[in-house]
């Protein structure tokens, strides 16, 4: 019998309000075989979230026990005040089973899991500029003012950081934001496999490849840096 494969790892990571898990829930949906690692975190469920599906909703205490335990392929503390980690039992059940596996996870968790894993696909997803990332925060009506300000604050950070991923999907039109996605899973694998046929979902895919998006990323942070810093 062959040995069971290990799973690929695919890191989605971007600002808030960007369309992410919006994003993810549709990939999970297109493509069989990927399991969604549902992080740890000591912050308070909002709105609809329930334990074990959005996220485990645990205490300090219990975070710092798992740290102890050494229970985490990543953690950080996220917005300066809430541990988020990922647990490594995720890694286990995917490969167990012969699947991959989708993190959800910021920018230090995706440079703690680069370092341990560095075979490990991942994805920066850019709202189309400043002004639509915060009508799309506003919409979805979820924030207050002063909340608002601090996402976009910290997406200015983020962005910046857009560089260190393997690829950059900039979610303009969903349906389009959502191909690309499914395309650089499924690229992935298939190289991992091999295929000669199935050359269009790598040549989506590599669109995003950071070489040949830079270009239509800079107007995307002129459109950040060109606004005074919110207090
Ligand atoms: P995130 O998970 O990155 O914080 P959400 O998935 O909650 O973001 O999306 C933020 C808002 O933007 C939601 O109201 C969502 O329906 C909307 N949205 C996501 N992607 C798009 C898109 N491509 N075009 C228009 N609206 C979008
Ligand atoms: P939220 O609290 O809005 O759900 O998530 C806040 C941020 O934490 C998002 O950028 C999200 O990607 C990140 N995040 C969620 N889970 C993890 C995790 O396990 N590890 C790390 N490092 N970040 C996470």
């Amino acid at each position: 019998m062959s040995e069971p494969r290990k799973p690929i790892v695919y890191i989605i990571s971007a600002p808030s309000g960007s369309g992410k898990s919006t994003l993810v829930n549709e990939l999970l949906k297109l493509v069989p075989k990927l399991d969604f690692s549902v992080s740890y975190t000591t912050r308070s469920p909002r709105g609809s979230e329930q334990n074990g599906k959005e996220y485990y909703f645990i205490s300090r205490e219990e975070f710092e026990q798992m740290i102890e335990s050494a229970e985490f392929l990543e953690h950080a503390t996220v917005f300066g005040k809430s541990y988020y980690g990922t647990a490594r039992r995720f890694l286990r059940e995917a490969e167990a089973k012969g699947h991959d596996l989708l993190l959800d996870i910021d920018v230090q968790g995706a440079a703690q899991v680069k370092e341990k894993c560095p075979d490990a696909v991942s994805i920066f997803v850019l709202p189309p500029d400043r002004q639509i990332l915060e009508w799309r925060l506003r919409r979805r009506g979820e924030d207050d003012e002063a909340t608002i300000q601090r996402r976009l604050d910290t997406a200015r950070r983020e962005i910046e950081n857009y560089d260190k991923y393997d690829y950059v999907v900039i979610n303009d039109k969903l349906e389009e934001s959502s191909e690309s996605l499914q395309a650089i899973v499924l690229s992935d694998r298939l190289r991992k496999t091999l295929s000669g046929s199935d050359t269009r979902m790598i040549e989506l895919a590599d669109r995003c490849r950071l070489s040949n998006i830079r270009s239509r990323v800079q107007p995307i942070l002129e459109s950040f840096r060109n606004l005074p810093a919110q207090a």
